[in-house]
């Protein structure tokens, strides 16, 4: 009997607390993001699904703690809450955690479940999907490409033409307004980035990829007239877009001028769209700065640089535009192919040069 008492006590204090789980559980339902609480990349060194190879610990420090939690331990934030929830803007959507964009103003609706809502990502590639049992349902989770932080889920209940409802946290996101500079998505933690053209972007990303200090790097497309862009496009040279690395980097770590120097070592900025075999527009020299203080500094470089060389230096210096992120054979080129051919002739020489400065 004692031991009947003691189940029975316990069940009395069992019941509240299967009831309070239910309605836990349920709320979601009605909702769209909520979040299984289990950690995406906890304590690890290198988080799942990370394609920036940040530690759990460099995340913390970049993100604050709600993003954290979210983007890193797939969180919810409370419905009705976000920013972006009421937010008819136009522009374009970015990852908070690492800019890449995400979903545009043309796609927003109003779901009316206390999150954002767009019918359709921004590009085939923006964002990963993954099946999610948690929470004794099975829905599809939502990350991004390029980070692999949290954004939501998506249900196939959205408007046409789609039919989708990508159901996302507005704390997951930046906004870039139409026509607008691109925001400082590293205004989180401090960080920078600057975006730049010195001919391949094979050799220029994987040149930074060496610094201590410089937190991410990936290539793109950038300054051009074009409303898209992609590399046969770009190659033409009709597009205006130049080939650039986006380069993330902390001040803290590594300074702008360190930044700036090993620019101008990895390529010739004497000679206008060329770098050496390469030709064409896409191929410039020039610096899309996001600061000014790295308009200034930039500008400065130039002047001390044009003293020295015999030729004149060409380098723009522009403030950064929408960025079009490369194709994903593009990223980490060098580290994937390091025996092709040109990564041998072209880069190998050039990463020599960075390797003998640092
Ligand atoms: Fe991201």
């Amino acid at each position: 009997m004692m031991n009947r008492r003691k189940r029975n006590g316990q069940a009395g204090l069992l019941w509240p607390a299967l009831v309070l789980c239910l309605m836990l559980i349920c709320w979601p339902l009605a909702g769209c993001s909520a979040g299984s609480g289990k950690a995406h990349a906890a304590g690890g060194e290198e988080a799942v699904g990370d394609g920036m190879a940040m530690t759990d610990k460099e995340w913390k420090e970049k993100l604050t703690s709600e993003q954290y939690r979210v983007l890193r331990e797939k969180g919810t934030e409370r419905p009705f809450s976000g920013q972006y929830n009421k937010f008819n803007e136009d522009g374009t959507y970015l990852c908070a955690a690492c800019g890449q964009e995400l979903f545009s103003s043309a796609t927003k609706y109003d779901s009316g479940s206390g999150w954002p809502a767009f019918y359709d990502a921004a590009g085939d590639n923006a964002v990963d999907e993954h099946e999610d049992r948690t929470l004794g349902m099975v829905r599809t989770e939502v990350t991004c490409s390029r980070c692999g932080g949290h954004l939501g889920h998506v249900f196939a209940d959205g408007p046409e033409p789609t039919g989708m409802r990508y159901c996302i946290n507005s704390v997951s996101l930046d906004f870039q307004p139409a026509g607008g500079a691109a925001p400082d998505t590293t205004a989180h933690s401090g960080e920078e980035t600057v975006v730049l053209g010195a001919g391949c972007f094979w050799c220029t990303e994987a040149a930074f990829e060496l610094i201590d200090g410089v937190t991410a790097v990936d290539v793109g497309y950038m300054g051009g007239t074009a409303e898209e862009a992609d590399y046969r496009t770009v190659c033409s040279g009709q597009t205006g877009h130049a080939e650039v690395a986006r380069v993330t980097y902390d001040p803290k770590r590594v300074s702008f001028q360190r930044i700036l120097d090993l620019f101008f070592v990895i390529h010739d900025p004497t000679t206008l769209n060329r770098q050496g075999a390469d030709v064409g527009p896409q191929y410039r020299s020039v610096i899309f700065y996001s600061t000014e203080a790295q308009k200034a500094a930039a500008e400065k470089a130039i002047a001390t640089l044009d003293e020295k060389l015999a030729d004149p230096v060409v380098t723009q210096v522009v403030p950064a535009e929408t960025y079009y992120i490369a194709e994903d054979y593009h990223q980490d080129y060098f580290r994937k192919n390091p025996q092709q051919a040109y990564c041998q002739a072209v880069i190998k020489p050039k990463l020599k040069k960075i390797e003998d400065m640092i």
